[in-house]
This record gives C-alpha cells, structure tokens and sequence, in this order.
C-alpha cells in the first residue's frame, strides 16, 4: 500500500496574525501600515500540512464557515477534489476576492499535508522543471524617501546579488509625474545599467498617460511595465502594450482561472502575473501556468515568496518569482524555513518533505485571531 493511502482530512486550524510593515507604505492607489496573514494547518494521519494567504481576517471565517466541512472527511491524497468540493461550496458568497483567498490557504495546506503524508519534498510531489527559482526585488514604495529608496535596493543587488528590481510608481492615482520619473531615474543610477528595471503603478495611469509614462521608462531602460492601468480596462492594458516597449504585466487579481484567461484572450498583458495566495492556491496557478503556456506567455508569481518557491520551480514558463518587501519580511519573522534569495535565486526545499514551511514559535506575538 502507498504510504499515505486511506487517510482522511481530520480538520482544519485556523489562525490570523496582523504584522506593523517597517515602516509606513504606499503604492499609486494605496498606503497601509500593517499586513494581515491568515494561516490554515491541515491535519491528517498524524501529520500537519501549512497554508497561507495574505487577506483579511475575514478569510479565516469562510474556512472556519464554509469550507471545513466539505474537506474534512475527504481522502487527503485527493487535494484536487477538496478544492473542486471547495470552489462549488462558495457558489452563493462569490468566488472572487475573500473566498479565494481562503481556499488558497486551505489549498496550499493540503499540498503540504499530501506531501508530507508520502514523505516527499512538495517539490518532489510536483516535479522539477528547474532547481533554482530566480526572483526580483520588489518594494520601491512611493512612501519611501529617496535614500531609504537607494538603500533597499543596494541591498538587493549589491548585497543579495538579485539582479531584477522593481518600484512602485503611479504616485497618488498618477498626480505625481515628475516624481515618478524622478525615483525610476535614482533607481536607474542607484542599480547601475547591468540589472532590470521594473516599475508598477497599481492601476493609477489613465490609458494615454500610461502611454507617455511608458515611453518614458522605455528610455531609463525599464522592461516590465506592471499594472499601468487597471487590470480591470483589459482594452486599456492592451492599448498601452501596443505603444511601449516595456513588457505590460498584469495578474495578480486574477481570483481564478476564467480571470487569468479573459487577460490571456484580450492580449493584454506580455507576461502573465499570478498568486498563489488569491487565485485559488498551488492547483489553480498550476492551471493558470498552463494556460500562459498555451499562449507562449511566460508567468509570473506575485508576493509570498516562500510559498511560490515549490511550484514556481515546476512549470516550464517561469519568469521569476516577486521577492517583496513585506512578505519576505514577515515570512521571515514568522515562519520557519523560508529560503532566503541568495545570488537572485530560491532553492526550493529537498531535504524535509512538505514546502518545509512551519509557523515559528515566536508568531504567537503577532496573533490576533
Ligand atoms: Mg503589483
């Protein structure tokens, strides 16, 4: 008999820590001062699988709610039918948004119980296209003054030996041209010209503005232009596309498979963005990957490094991973075994079976549910 057979999904745990960031954060259209992680343990046959998504503590009441249930009780090799049971459960509370997020969480969980069930690395289960997992250096935020700028990304690219950044830009829903342009050119300088530059406005341009910002960023040598305008004015994501020679990105609030397709089908985007965390955990960007691929698009994961690590290291259409600020901050402070980015790259865990990710004993400080 296959170690692991027969046994059931006991139930799930549910938890939710709210972490202060560093220091005081802002995009184009948004500023936050703290990060909310709800965190999912799956048990089974005496062991425990770990999930998470950043969302807000909402998320753990749709788990607790609506989706123990239906997993409990269910084969815990089957993780593809507990998220089938899952995604049918939320049909009434809507699939977008908080309900994502949480089968994400219980999806991510169950991967990592699976493994460790069949005493396997998650990268093992998977499959391996790659070893190494490279990444980018993401923050930049248009809260930050310009040495704290140069700062952090010295200590990607000097320190780290990560050869990709990106900031945020897109000021105050794109009132903030000449400051924009301002901070891409001290990134420039601060990089030097051997390692990419990447920008994202969150959605704050208009359509034409995105076009002469773009062209602008063209000229300081920036090759990824993310969110230039909303994800949701897929005509609009296209327009910009078609003008600059910047890669236009876009994806990460794609909550499902139908919203990574309908960027994939408008032309929308040059490569496509997907999280784990929100789009319906580990099975879902799988099969958002694959559709890329379809299109000979390559994919993206953004945020929560740590736990794109494993599955971004099985698709063959990885671009890179997003290193972010905030969650590799957090990853680090609450959990333990997530990888560190050294010389660009993660390599995924092979020496423990699961993602290797359990919550630190010092998480605790951070709980709030
Ligand atoms: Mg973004």
């Amino acid at each position: 008999m296959t170690r692991g057979a027969d046994v059931v999904v006991d139930g799930l745990d549910v938890s939710v820590y709210t972490i202060p960031t560093d220091q005081p954060e802002a995009d184009g259209t948004m500023q936050w001062s703290d990060t909310t992680m709800v965190t999912v343990q799956a048990r089974a046959g005496g062991c425990t699988g770990f999930g998470w998504t950043y969302a807000a503590a909402a998320a753990a009441d749709v788990v607790r709610d609506v989706l123990a249930d239906v997993v409990r009780g269910r084969d815990a090799l089957d993780v593809p039918a507990a998220w089938a049971a899952m995604q049918k459960q939320v049909r009434n509370i809507g699939r977008p948004g908080i309900a994502s997020c949480a089968i994400s969480a219980v999806d991510v969980a169950l991967w990592d119980l699976a493994a460790r069930l069949l005493d396997v690395p998650l990268v093992r289960l998977l499959g391996r296209v790659r070893d190494e997992v490279p990444v980018y250096g993401s923050g930049g935020f248009t809260s930050y003054d310009d040495e704290t700028l140069r700062r952090q990304l010295r200590g990607w690219v000097e320190d780290d030996g990560i050869p990709r950044v990106k900031i945020k830009v897109g000021e105050s829903w794109g009132t903030a041209e000449d400051r924009d342009l301002a901070r891409a050119q001290i990134a420039r300088c601060t990089i030097g010209e051997s390692a990419q530059l990447f920008v994202d406005a969150n959605g704050g341009y208009t359509v034409g503005q995105a076009v002469r910002m773009g062209r602008c960023y063209d000229d300081l040598g920036v090759t990824w232009f993310e969110e230039p305008v909303s994800s949701d004015d897929l005509a609009g994501l296209r327009a910009v596309r078609r003008q600059v020679t910047c890669d236009v990105a876009a994806g990460e609030y794609a909550w499902s498979l139908v919203e990574a397709q309908r960027l994939v089908a408008a032309q929308a985007v040059d490569c496509l963005q997907a999280d784990a965390t929100r789009c319906g955990g580990y099975t879902e960007w799988l099969r958002i990957a694959a559709v890329a691929a379809a299109h000979n698009l390559q994919i993206s994961a953004h945020c929560a490094p740590a736990l794109h690590a494993p599955v971004a290291a099985a698709v063959t259409n990885l671009r890179h991973v997003e290193w972010f600020h905030d969650h590799v901050r957090i990853e680090h402070l609450l959990l333990d075994g997530a990888p560190d980015a050294e010389g660009g790259v993660m390599v995924p865990e092979l020496g423990i079976p699961g993602h290797g990710i359990t919550l630190a004993a010092g998480a605790d400080e951070y709980r709030v549910g």
